[in-house]
This record gives C-alpha cells, structure tokens and sequence, in this order.
C-alpha cells in the first residue's frame, strides 16, 4: 500500500468502538520521507475536530519543545497509536490500539524513520516495551531493527506537572544528539552541534 492509498483507507476504517464516535481520523502530519517519528497515544478533543494531531494546548507545547532542537512538523512526523479519539479523553482500549496498530505500521514502512520518539507511556509501553516505566526510562534509548526509540514525557503531563520540564529538556538534547548521530544530513534538522 502507498501513500495515497493509505490515507484514503484509513479514515474510512471501523475496525473498532472508537469510529462511532469520533469525529475524524486523525491520520498524522509531517513530510512522507521523515526521518524521525513521534507517536501519541491518541486524539484529544481538538485533534478529534481538526482532524490534526498535537493541536491543542499540549500540541503547543510539542511545538515549542521541539523548535528548540531545530524539529517540528516541517520535518519530522507525527501520528497516534490509535487515530480516533477516545471518549472522555480516556486511555485506549488494548483492543483498540491492536486495531489501530496495523495503520501506523504501514506508515512506518513507508516512512522508514530512523529514529521513533513515544510521547508517553501509553506509546512507550506499545513501542518500546510492555512493562516501560516512563518515571524511569525516559529519554533512554532502545535499538530495534536498526531503528532507535525513546520516550518523552507526553506534553499533556507537561503540562499538569511543569517540575517534569527540566528532565525532559535533558531528554530533548538526547535526541539532538542521535539526530546528528544517525541522520544523515543533520542540516535538514538546524541542528546546532
Ligand atoms: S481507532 Fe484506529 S482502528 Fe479504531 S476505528 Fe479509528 S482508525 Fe480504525
């Protein structure tokens, strides 16, 4: 499956609970050629209207965490573990995200990034590894089938918790570092060494 085909199956999909009451697939954004991918848990509120992943105020804060280390949407990739909303803004389901999961596969493969960056837990934990402990090991790195992992803090608990702020800063520079260590044209990222 390509590009196009892909994003026009997907939002299309019921192959779970959460298509009867979302508003819109929140597909992903970002370049199709990204070398770097981050992945959610799922749609909030203002991501199940816009039809757009991180828009909301935690999205601001996505934005703004990675524009200090030269990433953004501009370059990067950004996508959910399952891409309709839960109700209640609730964690999904593990039937739901074993529904979703065949979806961000397919982009994964089209998109062959490099290096994959879970927004909390819930990613972490379907990502890197069942029992991940996001107080313990984020910003740790995880090689899998020549691709490197990691997780951050999700923005959302970023935001009800600021003291997390500077760890995950320290994390942030982690990245920058992997970033010029194993992308190949570290340029494209306005990464400063
Ligand atoms: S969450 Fe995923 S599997 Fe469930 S309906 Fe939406 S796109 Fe399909």
């Amino acid at each position: 499956m390509d590009w196009d085909a892909l994003s026009a199956a997907c939002p299309q999909c019921n192959r779970c609970e959460l298509s009867d009451t979302r508003h819109n697939v929140v597909f992903g954004v970002g370049p199709r050629d990204a070398e770097i991918l981050f992945v959610g848990e799922g749609p909030g509120e203002q991501e199940d209207l816009k039809g757009e992943p991180f828009v909301g105020p935690a999205g601001q804060l996505l934005d703004e965490m990675l524009s200090i280390i030269g990433l953004g949407r501009h370059n990067c990739y950004i996508a959910n573990i399952v891409k309709c909303r839960p109700p209640h803004n609730r964690d999904p389901l593990e039937t739901e995200q074993e529904a979703c999961m065949p979806w961000l596969r397919i982009q994964a493969k089209l998109l062959r990034p490099r290096i994959i960056v879970c927004l909390g837990r819930i990613a972490a934990m379907k990502l890197i590894k069942e029992d991940f402990k996001i107080t313990r090991e984020h910003g740790q790195w995880f090689e899998k089938g020549g691709i490197w992992f990691t997780a951050l803090y999700h923005p959302s608990a970023l935001l009800r918790d600021p003291g997390k702020r500077p760890e995950t800063f320290r994390d942030l520079k982690t990245l920058q570092a992997k970033v010029l260590e194993v992308c190949p044209d570290p340029a494209k990222y306005d990464v400063i060494s």
